[in-house]
């Protein structure tokens, strides 16, 4: 068995303690057993979980894996602290504000011998697989992702980075991309913004990603890509799946620990995050600038 903490009692840590308190059976998540969570605030027992502070977690032998799940500006510190003590690291998306801060990170934890994990449920959900199966063979000629949503609370950072997983989509339906132009408005009284990227694929077809937020918008995804044989226009309706999205997520993760993920495959999903950050933080300059 590995003690585990969550650190971060918000809806994404909450939802941790709950998974690993009933893990799939039969699956690598039941060798994970909560052992405490980490607060800044002092807080009762969690779904029968107590709270131990970080100094505890750091120091304790019986604990080897450690879950971020707090706002995304305090994952980098947070995943650098627990690397360094030599525990097994998963980070909710997304694992740094800069590209560079993840690849120290990762360098670390190789140094260390340890996983390091950024979870990515946005690839889970059965939209995404009916999407990804519907887009498999056809060549795009260009394309449309328009996220919106609600306005976010504070420490989740500029749209590229909360917004990542819309970013992940793109490159993992389509491939590597490039940034040519990018522009923000924002309207900090109404905390209003919408960020316009136009991407390009490694074959030059034009990419555009928009990622809209304001109070009162409703959370929805629209695309509109053209291919050489069709258009689609919405994202094929699917049905939800029996397992919970972050229960997937700690079974890949579990299995990642238990040596069950090929290195080719850990090596793959690392040079996607790191590509989608790079591109966030080019993103972001671009819009900056
Ligand atoms: P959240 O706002 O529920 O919690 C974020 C942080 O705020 C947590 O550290 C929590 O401890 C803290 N917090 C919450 N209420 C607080 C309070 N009253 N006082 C002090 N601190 C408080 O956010 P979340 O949805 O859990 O997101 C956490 C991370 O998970 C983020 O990195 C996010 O990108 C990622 N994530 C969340 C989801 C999701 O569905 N919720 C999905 C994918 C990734």
């Amino acid at each position: 068995m590995l003690g585990a903490v969550v650190v971060g009692i918000g809806t994404a840590g909450w939802v941790r303690i709950r998974d690993m308190l009933a893990p799939l059976l039969g699956s690598p998540a039941v060798k994970l057993n909560v052992r405490g969570f980490i607060s800044r605030r002092s807080l009762d027992p969690q779904q029968g979980v107590s709270q131990i502070s970080e100094e505890e977690a750091v120091s304790r032998e019986d604990i080897q894996v450690v879950f971020i799940c707090t706002e995304n500006v305090l994952h980098e510190d947070n995943v650098r602290t627990f690397l360094q003590a030599g525990k097994h690291v998963c980070v909710e998306y997304p694992m740094t504000m800069n590209y560079k801060a993840a690849v120290e990170l990762w360098d670390l934890a190789q140094k260390k011998g340890v996983i390091l994990h950024e979870e990515h449920i946005e690839l889970l959900t059965e939209d995404y697989k009916e999407l990804k199966r519907e887009v498999e063979g056809k060549i795009l000629q260009d394309g449309t992702l328009h996220f919106t949503g609600g306005a976010l609370k504070p420490g989740f950072g500029f749209p590229t980075f909360s917004g990542i997983a819309r970013l992940t989509w793109l490159v993992e339906l389509f491939g590597k991309l490039s940034v040519t132009v990018a522009t923000i408005e924002e309207d900090s009284g109404s905390n209003y913004s919408k960020m316009t990227a136009k991407l390009l694929t490694s074959d030059n077809r034009p990419l555009t990603w928009i990622e809209e937020r304001g109070p009162g918008l409703p959370r929805a995804k629209n695309i509109n890509f053209h291919f050489d044989s069709c258009t689609l226009t919405q994202i094929p309706p699917a049905p939800r799946g029996n397992v919970g999205l972050f229960m997937q997520d700690l079974i890949h993760f579990s299995a990642k620990l238990a040596g069950q993920v090929s290195s080719e495959e850990l090596q793959r999903e690392k040079l996607r995050v790191l590509h989608c950050l790079h591109l966030a933080e080019t993103i972001q300059q671009l819009c900056l600038s």
